[in-house]
């Protein structure tokens, strides 16, 4: 585990949007155990090793689980409800976060077909 790692979180989103802007969706990997870490860190959350990389994963899945918002108390989100949040498990073993556009609310399910879009340059799901 590096010494200091908490000057690395702003650097770990910056990469992870760049990627986004691209239109690439990427996930950490830590070099030290293996495992993937999402959303961005500065340091695995499961063995603190700071040797994370971005690596490009596939924009598809399905819904693991979700929930509707019906009152936003996160600023820049008021007043775009109802809006579906989600975890979604991608096909190289991962989840991901992000929210469902593309349908409404009341159509998604848990096992629904997803593919990445990128918003805000951040990764939301849409209807695959
Ligand atoms: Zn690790």
């Amino acid at each position: 585990m590096s010494a200091d790692t908490s000057t690395d979180q702003p650097a770990a989103w910056a990469a992870y949007q760049d990627a986004c802007r691209r239109g690439e969706l990427v996930v950490q990997r830590c070099a030290g155990c293996g495992r993937w870490v999402q959303l961005p860190e500065a340091a695995c959350p499961w063995c603190g090793s700071g040797e994370l990389a971005f690596e490009p994963v596939a924009g598809t899945g399905e819904v693991h689980t979700f929930t509707v918002v019906h009152r936003s108390f996160a600023p820049g989100y008021q007043g775009r409800e109802p809006y579906v949040m989600a975890w979604v498990d991608l096909a190289a073993g991962v989840r991901a976060f992000g929210h469902i556009v593309g349908c409404a609310p009341e159509e998604v399910r848990v096992g629904m077909p997803v593919r990445v879009t990128f918003v805000d340059e951040l990764p939301h799901w849409r209807p695959a």
